[in-house]
Order: C-alpha cells, then structure tokens, then sequence
C-alpha cells in the first residue's frame, strides 16, 4: 500500500526515481534497521520515510556515538575535570547529560573542559602546556577509533592520557537481531570501510538480510532495493552497497594499528546495558595512558559528590533507550520538543546530528520540522 506522501517529486533525480520506484512496486513487508548516526541524519534530512510505502518501514538503532556513551563514562570525565584535570572532547559530548550534569555545565562551574576536533588538538594542547594534565575523552564507533590508536602509537606527552568510551558495532547489532522485531539491518558504511564487511556476516546467517550502505539519498534507496531483493528471493547475505568506498576485508593499516593499542572488552551502553565483546579498551602496555587508572585517585571524591548529586535529582523520564533499540519512536517521549529541545536537551538522543530525537525534532512532520 502507498504512503499519501509517496508521490514522486518531479525534481528528483532519474537514479533516485528508478530505485523508488522499484521499492514502491513491492509488496513485501519489511521493517529494516539502520545503525548509524549519519543514516538517521540523510533519511531525515530528505524526507526518506515519506515516499516509502507503508509496508517498508526504517527504524533506527543504536548508531549514534555520543547517545551510546553511558553515563557512568561522562561523570567520570566530569569528576576529572572537577579535580583539575583538562578534559577536552568533541563540541557534541560536552553537551550529553551525565547522571547529574553535563561536561558544559561543569565547564559554567569553572571546570577545565575545552572542546576539540580530535585527539591530535588533545596532544597539541598537553605539548603546549606542561603545566596541565590534559585528558582526551575519546567516544565513538570503529570509525574513530584508527586514530586515537594512530596517536598513541607516536610518543605522547607525559601529561596526557585518553579516557576511552569506545565502541564496536557487530556485537550490538547481533544483540538487537536477537531482542528487536527487526526482519533486515543497513550496516554503517563508514564502520565497515574500516573492519570490512565479514563482521556482519554473522547476522547474515541468523537469517537476516544485511546491505552496508553510503550516505547520499540514493545510496539508502539502493540499499533498500538491494534488502528488498534478498527478502523476496527468501534469502539472506550481506551486499556490498557502497563498493566505490567499502572493501571486504576492510582497511587492514587501520585494524592493525587498532588491534596493537586496543583490546575487545565487555562494554556498558547507554539504555540497553553491558554487550559482551563490544568495547575497545587500552592494552596494558598503554596502561600510562588510560586516564580513568592514572588519575583513579584524583577524581574518586569528586564522582562520589557527582553520584550522590544524581540521586537527588528530579530526572525527566528519557526514553532514548527504547529509541535505539526500536522500540518507541522520539514523539512518543513526553518531552520531546517541550522540555528536551536540541537548545536544551535532556537526554542523549537530542544533543548530535546524528541523534535520533534531534532529526526528528529538526525533519520529521511529527517533530514539526522546526529548525533549532
Ligand atoms: S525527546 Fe529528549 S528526553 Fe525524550 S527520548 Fe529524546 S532525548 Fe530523551
């Protein structure tokens, strides 16, 4: 059946066209998963979801880095900062609500906390200043990961260290194939370019179509197509959709100077809990470098103080949880766009481009299509 919006605008592109008009002719129901930050950001950003027919519907997962990042990782960088380290990170983290507080308002507070673009602004600050103990609060996905592994491989100043949130993809992916209703998933393309596409094949196995997609408009439509083919043949592979950037085994440079710094741990995510196997902590010869042992004594009193702030404190329900996982869309969440707007945002989801809440609150019909 037709979505009332699913009229072809007449100033599409041809390519575009053809591929949906092959999704609208098919009758097969199919709800498909994304898991990326940027994917959320391009169905969003051009109406994606308007022009499907009713029987495709695309979710959004877990995909967005600072909306992963738990809140026992953001009052840790929060408590360094309140204990006189320099804690930098990217623009997006400083504004992600920890148990209490975010990294901003410690900063209004008179913590030290700065913003960068990566980790080598991070060194750059700490060789420019000895004076301070500069901490990199280094989040993401496999994406960013080759380069805080890069930058550790050179000699780092001693008065620097990095406290580490990272995250791999599979294991949260196979997890939701497990706990969502989810029939066929769109693998991040900027994740596999690094670790490839066997990772995904696992999934495959299980059954579900898998497509690891670009980021233009058109690449998320082929991708659907592609899905679409595999569904009603009955069978379940992972296709490459983005081969002009993607190689099978990945980008081996990148996975080998990841496997020599970092190790695979049990990592906790924000809203859905401990995933075996999905974190990426330092090695033990880099153990100098991990600022949450380094500085352990440093900051114990003032993540105490942080801690007993949060149980104090009246919490706006969130539902971003059940948002990356599926399972609620952002305007079923009482305070979307009332108390949680992305100019003051209460929970994760509304903070970054890539989080879901803010796309919805930005594009969407429901959100309004308010521009913050
Ligand atoms: S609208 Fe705000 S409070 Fe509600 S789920 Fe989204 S981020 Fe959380």
């Amino acid at each position: 059946m037709k979505n009332e919006d699913s009229s072809l605008n007449p100033s599409m592109p041809d390519l575009e066209k053809k591929l949906l008009e092959r999704i609208q002719a098919s009758e097969m129901p199919l709800r498909i998963m994304h898991v990326c930050g940027t994917h959320e950001r391009t169905i969003s950003k051009y109406g994606l979801r308007s022009v499907l027919p009713q029987n495709i519907e695309v979710i959004s997962g877990p995909g967005c880095p600072v909306c992963v990042t738990p809140e026992e990782d953001v009052d840790i960088a929060i408590a360094l900062a309140k204990s006189g380290a320099t804690v930098v990170t990217f623009g997006d983290m400083m504004r992600v609500p920890g148990s209490a507080e975010s990294l901003l308002d410690a900063k209004s507070g008179g913590a030290d906390v700065r913003m960068v673009y990566s980790i080598d602004d991070a060194i750059s600050l700490a060789n420019k200043k000895p004076e301070l103990e500069v901490v990199f609060f280094g989040i993401g996905f496999e994406t960013t990961v080759p380069a805080n592994a890069a930058a550790l491989l050179r000699k780092t100043p001693e008065n620097f260290s990095l406290l580490a949130s990272q995250k791999q993809t599979p294991p949260a992916v196979g997890l939701l194939a497990r706990d969502s209703e989810v029939d066929a998933f769109i693998a991040p393309g900027h994740v596999a370019t690094i670790i490839g596409t066997k990772p995904f094949e696992p999934l495959a196995e299980k059954g579900f179509p898998v497509v690891v997609s670009g980021f233009e408009a058109r690449d998320v439509l082929l991708g659907i197509n592609l899905l679409l083919a595999q569904a009603e043949k009955g069978v379940s592979r992972v296709d490459n959709g983005y081969p002009r950037v993607v190689k099978p085994e990945g980008n081996k440079i990148a996975l080998k100077m990841m496997n020599e710094v970092f190790e695979t741990s049990e990592s906790e995510w924000r809203g859905i809990g401990n995933i075996e196997n999905s974190g990426l902590v330092l090695r033990k010869e880099y153990e100098d470098k991990n600022a949450s042992k380094k500085h352990e004594d440093l900051y114990s009193t003032s993540l105490e103080e942080i801690k007993a702030k949060a149980e104090k404190k009246d919490k706006k329900r969130c539902i971003c949880a059940a948002i990356l996982t599926g399972k609620a869309k952002p305007s079923q969440c009482p305070n979307f766009g009332k108390e949680c707007t992305p100019k003051k945002p209460s929970g994760p989801c509304m903070v970054s481009q890539e989080g879901m809440c803010y796309n919805w609150f930005r594009y969407s019909k429901e959100g309004g299509s308010r521009f913050a």
